[in-house]
């Protein structure tokens, strides 16, 4: 399951495969479009240099605060504030509005643009940590992926990414570990005898 947070924290992209290669999102139009859409955030591209800077600085903190969780740490009171800090740099007034016959209670910006987007991606990490969901947080255990994603399972037991992608290939690559190390054992057994 993707939320507005790990969406971003993803657009830090790994090889999966272990080749090495990585490619930063933020800096590909086609996926800052796909991004901004997807989630309705209302910030205009293309994007400024300090706009840049400012997302990669709030993806180092999210993503490190992402791993303490992971990790069973606390938050650090600094990642805590600037966490914080991120959100209230675009102050929101509350509206009533009615459709459809029903009334629905909304949030409305004060400022549109890459400062309210920020707000509303350090708005969704933390919401999930409110709500008690941080228990979900994972980071792909391929350790050449580091996908980060929520586990919706019922009993929290999923560990890939992508159990056909990033699974199978750790599942191969313990096998050819175990073989190879099995291997060993076996030729140096002849050795001695
Ligand atoms: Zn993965």
């Amino acid at each position: 399951m993707d939320l507005l947070w790990t969406d971003f924290l993803n657009s830090m992209w790994h090889d999966w495969r272990g080749s090495g290669r990585s490619e930063d999102r933020l800096e590909k139009p086609a996926w800052l479009e796909r991004f901004t859409a997807t989630w309705n955030l209302n910030a205009p591209l293309p994007l400024q240099p300090e706009e840049l800077d400012a997302l990669k600085k709030l993806r180092t903190l999210l993503g490190r605060m992402a791993e303490n969780v992971v990790a069973g740490f606390l938050l650090h009171p600094d990642d805590l504030q600037q966490l914080n800090q991120a959100m209230a740099r675009s102050p929101v007034t509350r509206q009533l509005v009615r459709t459809d016959g029903k009334y629905r209670l909304e949030l409305v910006p004060l400022r549109q643009d890459w400062v309210h987007a920020m707000a509303d991606i350090a708005a969704s990490f933390a919401l999930t940590l409110a709500e008690g969901d941080d228990g979900r947080i994972r980071i792909c255990d391929n350790p050449h992926c580091r996908w980060v994603f929520i586990d919706s399972t019922r009993n929290r037991s999923k560990r890939f990414c992508d159990d056909k992608l990033c699974g199978n290939l750790m599942k191969v690559r313990r096998f050819r570990a175990r073989k190879q190390s099995s291997d060993h054992a076996e030729s140096g057994r002849g050795q001695k005898e």
